[in-house]
């Protein structure tokens, strides 16, 4: 089935233990800004579903989403790397994150994604290393990619695959201003749910 993925918001926990199970999950993770809360409203087709800010850091909680119909869910974890917040804040943060990641069982897919101007951050690579270190399936999504001039971005894909250590055709790249790989994405994510 193409087109929009269809969802609807089921609730904000600060802990995995209190999530509801909705079946196969994919999940959205990366920094702040790098573009998370629009790629869920594109994906899913609405302007407003996931909060869409330009302030850094204001979505704390791990938010679920479930297809309608269901099976299958997208959870959308708090953006990592907040500069202004206090090392007692990053931490908690660093633990939902982790408690999620380790301990949801009906979790098929993250999705890292990494900003397709800025390039892969430390704490992007960091993520990425310690996915691999506890053995997470993961896809690279990089963002933005409408920002990134056309003459350079052959080049950048390729900078932005080798820093994660992966080959230019594994990284999805989208744009939700131009809709750039937003139903390969579709594709991919209904995939992992029905394989889930
Ligand atoms: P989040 O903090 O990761 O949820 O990021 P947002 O979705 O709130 O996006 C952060 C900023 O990047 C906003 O100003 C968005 O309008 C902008 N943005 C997100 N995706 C794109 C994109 O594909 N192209 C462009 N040009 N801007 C984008």
């Amino acid at each position: 089935m193409a087109g929009p993925i269809k969802l609807k918001f089921v609730l904000s926990g600060d802990h995995v233990d209190r999530l509801p199970d909705v079946g196969p999950e994919v999940c959205f993770v990366g920094r702040s800004n790098v573009g998370k809360s629009s790629l869920i409203n594109a994906v899913s087709n609405r302007k407003k579903l996931a909060h869409v800010s330009n302030t850094p850091g204001r979505t704390r909680l791990l938010n679920l989403f479930e297809f309608d119909p269901r099976p299958g869910g997208l959870m959308d974890l708090p953006g990592y790397g907040f500069a202004n917040a206090p090392a007692q804040m990053r931490g908690s943060w660093q633990k939902m994150i982790e408690g999620y990641l380790l301990e949801r069982e009906s979790l098929v897919m993250v999705l890292v994604l990494v900003d397709g101007v800025v390039g892969p951050t430390k704490l992007d690579l960091q993520m990425l290393d310690w996915l691999r270190s506890v053995d997470l399936p993961h896809t690279v999504v990089a963002t933005k990619h409408d920002k990134v001039k056309s003459s350079i971005r052959d080049k950048r894909k390729k900078e932005v695959a080798k820093k994660c250590q992966l080959e230019p055709d594994d990284v999805v790249w989208v744009s939700t201003v131009k809709g750039v790989g937003i139903d390969r994405l579709r594709g991919m994510i209904r995939r992992w749910v029905s394989f889930g």
